[in-house]
């Protein structure tokens, strides 16, 4: 049995009933995978998840801790994004102490629900945009780079950002190119 358990709170959204066992079962499946592919030796992150379903929010989910809130409404309308699931998830297995480098913290969250196979049509790579505007732009920049230079790039900023000692030279550690460089050819990769 796994060490990692969600309770599902629908007490709000009691109706929601396919919801809830979706959730579960995404928990299930992605949230071991999650801790392995951002573990860090000797860090500690929550091993049971409290989720609450509630109705009518003004934003699809938010993770604080040990606890996500997602709008039910939110998949009613929008089928095709239940990898958002796995974004909250990946929040809490971060589990970082600031929000800090906050383009790193939500393109890991997006890279992590891409790479899992949740990458809505509108949120494919295109061109333009800055490296560090977060979210889809940032995850899709991330995998550009891991395409080339593999995944030790992730688990070298998650172990980073957990320990407080991230940093944007980080990129050029790993990869021997700095971070704008390596912006510039993904910009360039849109144009061969
Ligand atoms: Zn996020």
């Amino acid at each position: 049995m796994s060490k990692y358990t969600v309770s599902i709170d629908i007490s709000e959204a009691p109706e929601m009933t396919q919801l809830q066992a979706d959730i579960q079962n995404m928990f299930n499946e992605f949230y071991p995978r999650l801790a392995e592919d951002l573990h860090t030796d000797g860090f500690e992150f929550p091993n049971h998840v409290s989720i609450t379903v509630k109705k009518n929010l003004d934003y699809p989910g938010a993770a604080d801790n040990d606890k996500i809130v997602f709008n039910g409404d939110w998949f009613t309308k929008n089928p095709e994004d239940m990898g958002c699931i796995i974004h909250e998830m990946t929040h809490i297995v971060q589990h970082y102490p600031t929000y800090d480098f906050w383009w790193i913290v939500e393109g890991i969250a997006d890279y992590m629900r891409y790479e899992y196979g949740f990458q809505p049509d509108r949120s494919k790579p295109k061109a333009g945009g800055k490296y560090d505007d977060g979210y889809a732009t940032s995850a899709n920049f991330l995998h550009f780079v891991t395409d080339s230079h593999g995944k030790e790039l992730i688990k070298t900023l998650n172990t980073a950002l957990r320990n407080g000692t991230c940093s944007e030279e980080i990129f050029e550690q790993v990869t021997g190119k700095d971070v704008k460089t390596l912006w510039e050819e993904y910009q360039a990769s849109f144009n061969s």
